[in-house]
């Protein structure tokens, strides 16, 4: 379901005609070297590509409207080998609409003592380029990623890594379409928004559908497409029939592999990315979708419950962003729902009434049936399992009334004290950073909500990134936050983002 383009990053390496060409010549083979190495990594999500050095503002100009043109370039990697007037770059910068990168390294990693003359040094001047260039960009205001350091060290290559995922994620968000199949739940502050500027803010097409017409392409499904998905369940997951009837507990189990071919069947007719649900406007639809969200969230669709479109949107972001990657844990809706406020053991006990994603399950997933406590509608089906150890995100877009702000707490994920043989939902339990009563009371103080988009697999400054280059405040709840500077953010956020 993750679809994305074949993404590539361009590498366009600043210089000028005042050094002759034997000059030039060097500074193009050095760049096509780093290109060459950096693609040779295998550290890197998407390959870059090299591009003739640009020493002119004409063909500045015309190599950042390219970019813009070229539905497979996902941003532009700087670097100015030599000095580069940065008058130049002001018009390309201008009409240069994609993601920014300044890698600011240079091609030798150390001084050569013995052979250092003036032509090495005006040749090799990244020191003295990158600033001039650097300066331009801030007077602008542009928002760009700044990464310093030698090419060829790990850190400064994971760092480019972790940008392009980043820069993804910011190409990929106007192209996320959201279906309401319900409106918000009633008198619930937190899960509402302004659906227009999140469309001018992140380009989020968010669009709203009746249950009943999802509800009919459900009914559509065909009972032998029901029962496959019904068999491939039963081989994938243990069934936990805790005293049911074992052909009582299958039909309620069909009832969901049923919905999930229906609204799937749904979303790509109508090619939306992401949907929201609510228990308590369910339609012709026998049960809440539960173990069917599951599998959608699983195969890269987003998910908001009880309306949450914001929620939604962002986890189908989220996704995007941690698509392909190597040794991925999981990214999930989650909702904060219960303490343990034992001392050294304190944590937030995270699930929802069904729809948690299975990917960052760890270790058997099981399917339960048991009786919703809300809603009017029969036993709905779900997976059950408990979650990964580690560090993680949870992140949180609110709507502030003139604006919107993500909350981005770094969150220690742990294993369960103890089974709960009777909680008959999927689990994580988290420690947040830097402590539960710090990190719960910086929470509340910049209003985050209970539902959150939490991954394993994205840091904090990923996606404090992604809300910058969105125009948007992003606050960061981490071991360094202190309350009383956290408030100070949080009032400089109100002078800057109106
Ligand atoms: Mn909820």
């Amino acid at each position: 379901m993750i679809v994305q383009k074949k993404y590539q990053f361009w590498f366009c390496t600043g210089s000028q005609d005042l050094y002759g060409d034997e000059c030039l010549s060097k500074v193009a083979q050095h760049s096509r070297q780093i290109v060459d190495e950096l693609n040779q990594s295998g550290e890197l999500p998407y390959e870059i590509v090299w591009k003739p050095t640009l020493i002119t503002n004409e063909l500045i100009r015309r190599t950042f409207n390219e970019a813009n043109a070229d539905e497979n370039c996902a941003g532009v990697i700087t670097w100015m080998h030599t000095f580069s007037p940065a008058k130049s770059w002001i018009l390309g910068l201008q009409e240069f609409r994609k993601p920014l990168m300044h890698l600011h390294t240079q091609f030798n990693e150390e001084i050569p003592y013995d052979s250092i003359d003036m032509d090495f040094m005006n040749e090799n001047q990244s020191a003295h380029g990158d600033r001039e260039y650097g300066h331009i960009v801030s007077r602008m205001r542009i928002e760009r990623k700044v990464v310093a350091g030698h090419w060829s060290d790990p850190i400064v290559i994971g760092k480019i890594a972790s940008w392009m995922r980043t820069a993804v994620g910011i190409m990929e968000s106007s192209h996320i379409r959201v279906m309401r199949v319900a409106d918000n739940m009633r008198n619930v502050a937190v899960t509402e928004g302004d659906k227009v500027e999140a469309q001018i803010k992140f380009g989020w097409e968010v669009d709203a559908y009746p249950i009943n017409e999802i509800a009919e392409s459900v009914a559509a499904v065909s009972e032998s497409d029901t029962n496959a998905l019904v068999d491939e369940y039963y081989d994938r997951y243990e069934i936990l029939l805790e005293g049911r009837d074992p052909e009582e507990f299958k039909r309620h189990v069909a009832v969901q592999a049923q919905i999930e071919l229906g609204f799937e069947r749904f979303l790509v007719e109508k090619n939306y990315h992401a949907i929201v649900t609510h228990f308590g406007d369910l339609g012709a639809l026998k049960q809440l979708p539960g173990l069917a969200i599951q599998r959608l969230m699983e195969k890269g669709y987003g998910f908001g419950a009880e309306g949450d479109w914001k929620v939604a949107a962002m986890v189908r972001l989220m996704k995007i962003m941690t698509a392909g990657m190597k040794d991925a844990k999981g990214t999930s809706m989650l909702e904060d729902y219960t303490y343990n406020l034992v001392k050294g053991k304190e944590g937030i006990l995270q699930a929802h009434m069904l729809e948690i994603c299975p990917t960052i399950a760890d270790g058997p997933i099981s399917i339960k049936c048991q009786p919703l406590s809300m809603g009017d509608r029969e036993d709905p089906a779900r997976l059950v399992f408990t979650s990964k150890e580690g560090h993680g995100i949870a992140t949180s877009l609110i709507d502030l009334g003139n604006r919107f702000r993500l909350i981005i707490n770094d969150v220690e994920c742990k294993k369960n004290e103890k089974a709960m043989p009777k909680l008959p939902v999927a689990t994580n339990f988290w420690t947040p950073e830097p402590d539960m009563y710090t990190g719960a009371e910086a929470w509340i103080l910049a209003g985050g909500a209970h539902h959150t988009a939490f991954t394993y697999d994205l840091t904090a400054e990923q996606m404090g990134d992604w809300a910058n280059a969105m125009g948007i405040e992003a606050v960061y709840i981490d071991k360094d936050t202190k309350i009383r500077d956290f408030k100070k953010d949080l009032m400089l956020g109100e002078i800057f983002y109106r």
